[in-house]
């Protein structure tokens, strides 16, 4: 590994021995969070609108192709650095991360994840076709990729067929189905959608997975409902309908069958939600030192630090924190196709201290710094709000951990109880 030395600043992931090309892009996402995103950050929050601006700024950065390969004229980032360099993002504008996320999700499962599933000769050839023109899209045009596949029954918890459907046609797919919480929505270009194929026999079956690109511009696609959340609100995540939507062959962004297998062979595909609250926590820690410090700027120099309570508050924030970031570079560090049963534990065990740790940090920030920081001018209540949606983001929930982890660990696979 080509390890540097030191950045000028701890990252959301803290001091690790980064490669320089980590270091770069630690830097840029630093520098763009704390510049461009966190400024802007209460107003996407206030008006639960699209951050626009931030992926105007993401294009021109290159971020938006993070992980398209260099010889795609991507940055060809690899997915711990990803997850490093969005928990930087997270750090400054979650519903910035959260959404960039779903974008780079598009890219990562077509891309490195693909690449670890097995595949035929001929699957490989049509999707390695298929995937060069989605990169295109993003490297030349700028495009944005939403990731809806929520839809409000067991299918985005993975216990049940996804509801919306794929029927093959001449030429392409015909799409039908709705799904809601669609992060991006109206924003995204394209949205990579999960849906079952309809093979006419009325059985639908998880096996049969598609994982199919449909553009904003597609007859019979529409955008409705409301979305006026407690947090998270730039990412204007609304409901999706699809009806007898046309799409061409070339907008499936897998072959058949393979979004299955990926689901099976590389569970960290579904850890990308976690560096956006990892950044969160960051966010909640680093503002509590610096107003108990009296240096928040804007704010009287009021210092509190010398109060024994919020000394051990700040501690055991930073205990928490730390063992956040202990877990969560092991994971990504040991993320792979078929990780062992440890691995896989640990993964999970990552995801939901990330997750409900978030909420926990956010909690005790407010409550050591005390009223006058939960106003509105402040950045804090905004966190804490943020911060509570992870743990309920599926398919791996708190609740959907806890569940996976304690059966996982007292079954081995196919074992059953008589
Ligand atoms: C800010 C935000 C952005 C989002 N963006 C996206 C997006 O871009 N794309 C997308 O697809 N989704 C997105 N989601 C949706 C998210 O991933 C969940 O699908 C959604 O929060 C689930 O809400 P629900 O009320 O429909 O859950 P329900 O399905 O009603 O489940 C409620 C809870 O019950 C538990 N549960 C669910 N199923 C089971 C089961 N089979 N067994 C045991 N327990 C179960 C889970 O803990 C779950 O939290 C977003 C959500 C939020 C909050």
């Amino acid at each position: 590994m080509n390890v540097v030395a030191s950045l000028s600043f701890t990252p959301a992931v803290g001091d690790l021995p980064f490669t320089s090309q980590q270091c770069a892009l630690l830097t840029l996402a630093h520098e763009l969070g704390r510049d461009k995103f966190a400024p802007r950050a209460p107003q996407w929050d206030e008006s639960a609108t699209f951050p626009f601006a931030n992926y105007d700024d993401l294009r021109e950065t290159g971020l938006l192709g993070l992980c398209i390969p260099e010889a795609h004229g991507g940055l060809g980032a690899d997915y711990a650095t990803y997850m490093m360099v969005a928990a930087e993002i997270g750090r400054f504008c979650g519903a910035t991360a959260l959404t960039w996320n779903m974008h780079i999700c598009s890219t990562l499962w077509t891309g490195v994840l693909a690449d670890g599933i097995a595949m035929t000769g001929a699957q490989r050839a049509e999707h390695v076709r298929r995937r060069d023109l989605h990169f295109a899209r993003v490297v030349n045009e700028g495009a944005i990729y939403a990731q809806p596949f929520s839809e409000g029954s067991a299918a985005a918890a993975g216990r049940a067929p996804f509801g919306t459907t794929a029927r093959k046609v001449e030429g392409g797919w015909l799409i039908n189905g709705k799904k809601i919480f669609a992060s991006l929505s109206g924003a995204a270009d394209y949205y990579g959608v999960l849906c079952t194929e309809d093979k006419g026999d009325q059985h639908p079956d998880a096996h049969d997975t598609l994982y199919i690109s449909v553009p904003a511009t597609a007859g019979g696609f529409s955008i409705s409902g409301d979305w006026n959340p407690l947090g998270m609100r730039g990412t204007v995540s609304r409901n999706l309908t699809f009806k007898d939507v046309f799409v061409g062959d070339d907008e499936q962004l897998m072959p058949r069958g393979i979004y299955f297998k990926g689901a099976q062979t590389w569970p960290a595909m579904f850890f990308t939600l976690s560096p956006t609250y990892l950044g969160i926590a960051n966010a909640a820690y680093d503002f509590t030192v610096r107003y108990l410090r009296g240096e928040v700027p804007g704010e009287p120099p009021v210092k509190r630090r010398q109060y024994p309570t919020k000394q051990i508050a700040v501690a055991q924030m930073r205990i928490q924190l730390e063992s956040m970031r202990s877990l969560f570079t092991r994971a990504i560090a040991e993320a792979k196709p078929n990780p062992s049963k440890d691995e896989k534990l640990r993964l999970y065990a990552a995801h939901y201290s990330v997750m409900e740790g978030a909420n926990d940090i956010a909690r005790l920030a407010l409550r050591t710094c005390g009223g006058q920081s939960m106003m509105k001018h402040l950045p804090l209540e905004r966190l804490y709000r943020d911060s509570r949606c992870g743990a309920l983001m599926l398919p791996w929930t708190a609740e959907l951990i806890l569940d996976r982890m304690g059966r996982e660990t007292l079954y081995e696979a196919g074992e059953r109880d008589e």
